[in-house]
């Protein structure tokens, strides 16, 4: 079947969905105290889940990516994968990790069906990635991106939040990484949210001053191919990986948007940043709600905003984005 097209005729066919709020890191832009204390709201359960992506499937979506909070915080998390990946007509399945968990079920997820992983990693500094993250084991998380390579997950990219503290020294690290392994390191433009106002006016570094540099380094631009979704890759001869720079307040950013998100108790969010909520949970009790699953989404869809607006500080909604995935 065809993919669904929404009011602005763009073809949305990919789910980024999270299965928990919660995260053991706390990252400073995301969760500088940590994830709140209490009990969790039950996030989906697998059973759900799989529900869920049926329904999506049958609405013509093929890529599902897996996030959160940390995802690899489930200890079903390999069982998600596959149960998403063995349902027909889901091509991809992506997962976001901070890489805590990463060198130890690298090969499993592999198993399990997964064809893409991103891993974000802002730092190669031991001492500066402890101050950004509230993590001292970089050592393990790089190990974790090479376990994903070695045990055979086709696309593997590193995800580096641009922060105003990027020196020299550890761009030039991150882009040695790619001259002999075939990984994608994107830098990604800080977004303000809801929370992070203070830190954003203080940190935010361009995509553009970013692109000057890989430019006075002798890389140039890519043609654009199919999976590069929002990132605009650069390469260098000498270098079997590449970069790719993610810019979200570039003036029509939004128009090549593909995807929706749902949230770990179930709950449709149509932009990263849009306020409203659709509920799904109720519908994703037993497979005899398929049908009535499937035309909610459908009719939610129409409804998809032309923009996130962050241009014009439209963040409240989004208090950071460890709630719905990034
Ligand atoms: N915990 C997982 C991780 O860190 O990969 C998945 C969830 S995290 C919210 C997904 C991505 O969002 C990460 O790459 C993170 O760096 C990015 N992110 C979080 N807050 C951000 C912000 N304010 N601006 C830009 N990217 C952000
Ligand atoms: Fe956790 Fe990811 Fe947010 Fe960092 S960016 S605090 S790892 S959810």
């Amino acid at each position: 079947m065809g993919t669904l097209q929404d009011a602005f005729g763009r073809h949305i066919h990919y789910l980024r969905l999270s299965v928990t709020d919660r995260c053991n890191f706390r990252c400073v832009y995301c969760l500088p105290q940590g994830c709140a204390k209490g009990p969790e709201s039950a996030p989906l359960s697998l059973e759900e889940i799989e529900r869920l992506a049926r329904g999506f499937a049958r609405l013509g979506f093929w890529k599902v990516r897996l996030t959160g909070g940390e995802p690899t915080t489930r200890p079903d998390i390999a069982e998600i994968t596959r149960s998403i990946s063995d349902i027909p007509g889901i091509r991809r399945v992506g997962l976001t990790t901070n890489g805590y968990r990463l060198a130890g079920i690298a090969s499993a997820l592999c198993g399990a069906g997964l064809t893409s992983l991103n891993v974000s990693l802002d730092s190669l500094d031991p001492e500066r990635f402890a101050r950004l993250t509230g993590c001292s084991r970089l050592e393990s998380i790089v190990a974790g991106v090479e376990a994903a390579l070695a045990a055979g997950i086709p696309s593997v990219k590193v995800n580096v939040v641009l922060l105003q503290d990027l020196c020299d020294r550890e761009l030039d690290q991150f882009l040695a990484w790619t001259r002999h392994l075939p990984l994608g390191i994107r830098f990604i433009e800080l977004m303000q949210t809801g929370e992070n106002g203070a830190f954003f006016r203080q940190h935010h570094l361009s995509a553009e001053w970013m692109r000057r540099m890989l430019q006075s380094r002798g890389w140039g631009r890519l043609a654009r191919e199919e999976s590069d979704g929002p990132a605009k890759y650069y390469g260098r001869s000498g270098h079997v990986g590449k970069v790719g720079l993610i810019a979200p307040y570039t003036a029509g950013f939004c128009e090549t948007c593909n995807r929706v998100r749902v949230s770990s108790t179930g709950n449709l969010r149509l932009c990263l940043f849009g306020g409203e909520e659709i509920p799904l949970r109720h519908l994703l009790q037993s497979h005899t709600q398929e049908d009535d699953l499937v035309r909610l989404i459908e009719s939610s869809i129409e409804a998809k905003p032309a923009s996130h607006r962050l241009q014009q500080g439209h963040c409240e909604a989004t208090t950071n984005l460890a709630s719905i995935g990034g």
